[in-house]
């Protein structure tokens, strides 16, 4: 199996393609050789669990893929690509790659036509540029995934992990800590990278709720409410609510009153729960 995460051979193979790394693809490549095992098992629960890959590079970690699970399908935007793969990848029956924008797949449909009724976790070292949008998109699309084990930049991964009501939490911490857990698993310097990025990663893993928190109607009335908060988190909750859903500021204090919560508070100090309650409030 050729030795991705040795420079040298990084070196020869990009070379002999004729391949140049493209920063606005966010083609940071793995060559520490314990990240993409460490990011496999933590991401694999069996080996009949499928693996969605999103954004192959050279393989690296497509390979750790396809030694634990029995089918892994990666989809890549980066068509120059696919004589690199039909190198490093030769040695597996088990992958397939589908070259494609991950923004432009519909993840359901796409779970049904490549993995039929086999339950499928998604690993990734993902593209920095559009990382939150990515986890959005799998998350909002109604796929049901195992888990979702991904490398992103370190502020990205706090913030995603955060809890709700706390001061690193943001818009996106409430998206993903709605419809599952949250876990940082491990750090990874800028140096296990080629080319080195200029930030810090860490690997997360989000597990979503076997039974949802609350109802699809639910959850979008609490995600409006959760966007119109967190655009203006240093005002208070009242004051940020009323101004980001046109409602009067009595409408909102009301609501707040009847979760408990006094009109000064500050949107980022609401905990999940009181969100919930505080979606119900606010629609009667
Ligand atoms: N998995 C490899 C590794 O760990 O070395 C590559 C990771 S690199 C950070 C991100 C990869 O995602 C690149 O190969 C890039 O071409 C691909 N990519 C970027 N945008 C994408 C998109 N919208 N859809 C699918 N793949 C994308």
């Amino acid at each position: 199996m050729p030795e991705l995460t040795d420079m040298q051979y990084i070196r020869t193979l990009a070379k002999r393609h004729n391949f140049s790394f493209s920063k606005g693809l966010g083609q940071n490549f793995l060559i520490d050789p314990e990240v993409c095992p460490a990011i496999a098992e933590y991401g694999i629960p069996s080996r009949e669990c499928g693996v969605l890959e999103i954004g192959t590079g050279f393989g690296v970690l497509t390979q750790q893929l396809a030694m634990r699970s029995e089918q892994v399908v990666a989809v890549e935007l980066d068509r120059r690509l696919q004589p690199v793969l039909g190198e490093t990848l030769a040695d597996f029956d088990n992958i397939s790659v589908v070259w494609q924008d991950i923004m432009k797949v519909d993840p359901a449909e796409f779970l049904k036509e490549h993995f039929g009724a086999r339950e499928v976790a998604v690993c990734a070292n993902l593209p920095y540029y559009i990382t939150s949008p990515i986890l959005m998109h799998l998350l909002e699309s109604g796929a049901r995934f195992r888990s979702i084990t991904v490398m992103v930049q370190k502020e990205t991964a706090e913030r995603l992990c955060a809890e709700i009501g706390s001061r690193q939490a943001g818009a996106v911490t409430a998206a993903v800590r709605l419809r599952g857990d949250a876990e940082q698993l491990f750090g990874v310097p800028r140096d296990a990278f080629y080319p080195a990025p200029k930030v810090d990663s860490a690997v997360i893993r989000i597990t979503p709720y076997d039974t949802p928190l609350c109802t699809p109607e639910q959850l979008h009335r609490v995600l409006k409410i959760v966007k119109a908060g967190f655009a203006q988190r240093r005002k208070t909750a009242a004051n940020a609510l009323a101004s980001g859903l046109g409602l009067s500021r009595e409408q909102v204090t009301d609501a707040l009153a009847e979760c408990g919560q006094d009109a000064n508070v500050r949107f980022e100090q609401l905990d999940q729960e009181t969100l919930l309650r505080l979606a119900d409030a606010l629609k009667q």
